[in-house]
């Protein structure tokens, strides 16, 4: 199979957006944006065996390639619209193509997302990079920077499923509840759009949520109380692991893709309340202080201190 045929049997669905002048097929595609608002472009690699396991399903490969970039869309606070496929394929197997496909256009399909172009090379590694450009009003972007004292401090959904999926992950767990919260992560679209405009501060929670916490503060130059008691941990989470490794997957684990955001607590729009938890406060003073109950623990860049 050449690439023109890769290409036209797996990756040419057509876009039916108005939004979409030429997608796939010419050196080019022509997009059409919305008068007067703007546009947030964002891009994230997946390297086979270091961003993902090598036996993980095709479909969840596909799948989680458009989750992770919708994850950045949504803590821009912005609605997705396009798409290009950078794929490095070791080898062009038809099943895997098709099964990695199907998971690639489900994801794009649930947010209305139009894959318009790409790039489709032969490599020693397989290798998958995904952008996304979305739009939003203008002036309404939600950056990291915002956040001010006082602020709330939310998390959307659970923390911590998504490292202990990877830790548990093998050839046959793909079923397993957690396992899939690290395949399929659930791209928070609607919360960030009713962040847009509205919150403070906003990141998608990556590399856990004490690292990504820290970023929020660093770039607002504020600090952090956090209370353990009220992260959202999962019941699947607690029975498979425990309460303190639960913890330690949610503060340092990654691989979440839950929204973390800072907004003044009466500012909180009220259709986002079911799907959010209120973890703590953005202090004036600099430094992340997490309370458990009477024990306070500081956490650093190697881990945790407990006082
Ligand atoms: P060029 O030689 O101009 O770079 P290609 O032959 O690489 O073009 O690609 C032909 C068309 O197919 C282009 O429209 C390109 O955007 C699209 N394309 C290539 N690979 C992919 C892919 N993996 N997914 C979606 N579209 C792709
Ligand atoms: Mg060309």
């Amino acid at each position: 199979m050449d690439e023109f045929e890769l290409i036209g049997r797996y990756f040419s669905r057509p876009a039916n957006s108005p939004a979409v002048v030429a997608g796939v097929g010419d050196d080019g595609a022509v997009l059409r944006p919305a008068a007067g608002r703007e546009l947030v472009t964002v891009i994230d690699t997946m390297v086979a065996g270091t961003h993902f396991p090598t036996t993980m399903r095709a479909e969840d490969i596909g799948y989680r390639a458009v989750a992770i970039n919708l994850s950045d869309i949504a803590a821009m606070g912005a609605v997705p619209r396009w798409m290009t496929l950078a794929l490095t394929l070791v080898e062009a197997e038809p099943w895997w193509l098709e099964a990695f496909a199907s998971g690639l256009y489900e994801a794009a399909a649930e947010w209305g997302v139009a894959l318009v172009g790409g790039d489709t090379t032969k490599g020693d590694q397989l290798v998958v990079s995904v952008q996304i450009e979305g739009d939003l009003e203008p002036g309404t972007a939600v950056y990291r920077s915002g956040a001010k004292p006082g602020d709330t401090i939310f998390v959307t959904g659970t923390v911590g499923d998504a490292a202990a999926g990877l830790s548990r992950f093998s050839r046959d767990s793909g079923d397993d509840y957690l396992v899939r919260r690290f395949a399929r992560p659930t791209a928070r679209i609607g919360v960030g759009r009713a962040l847009a405009g509205v919150a403070n501060a906003a990141i998608d929670i990556s590399d856990g949520l004490a690292g990504d916490l820290r970023k929020i503060l660093d770039a607002s130059g504020a600090g952090a109380e956090l209370d353990l008691q009220r992260l959202p941990l999962s019941k699947e989470l607690l029975a498979a692991v425990g309460r303190a490794q639960a913890l330690d997957y949610a503060m340092r684990g990654g691989d979440d893709y839950e929204l973390c955001f800072t907004v003044p607590e009466s500012a909180l729009p009220a259709g986002i309340v079911a799907q959010v938890a209120a973890i703590g406060r953005i202090t004036s003073q600099p430094g992340l202080v997490c309370r458990d109950g009477e024990t306070v623990v500081v956490i650093d860049e190697a881990g945790y201190r407990h006082f």
